[in-house]
């Protein structure tokens, strides 16, 4: 029987084949969810879903894309935040 707190979905299950042919379930924490939008709150292209200690060991340019506002806004908000600001100048 497993533990208490693998009993609920908190946890993702991987199966594991051993080298005895039997499988098994690990228990492995979910990823986060998907980066969204911060205009129209549609999931970004680009970004990585993974946890903070592996988003560590990536490299930034693989992190966003490389435009202004890459990670934050998608491509439409984009164009529409600079057509605003440079109106406003
Ligand atoms: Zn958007």
């Amino acid at each position: 029987m497993v533990r208490g707190m693998f009993k609920s979905r908190t946890f993702r299950r991987v199966f594991v084949k051993t080298p005895g042919a039997e499988t098994k379930i690990h228990y492995r924490k979910r990823k986060p969810s998907k980066a969204k939008c911060g205009g129209c709150g549609v999931e970004l292209k680009g970004v990585p879903r993974e946890r903070p200690y592996k988003m560590q060991n990536i490299p930034k340019t693989a992190k966003r894309p490389e435009r202004p506002f890459g990670g934050v806004l998608c491509s439409k908000c984009m164009r529409k935040e600079i057509v605003v600001r440079s109106r406003s100048e």
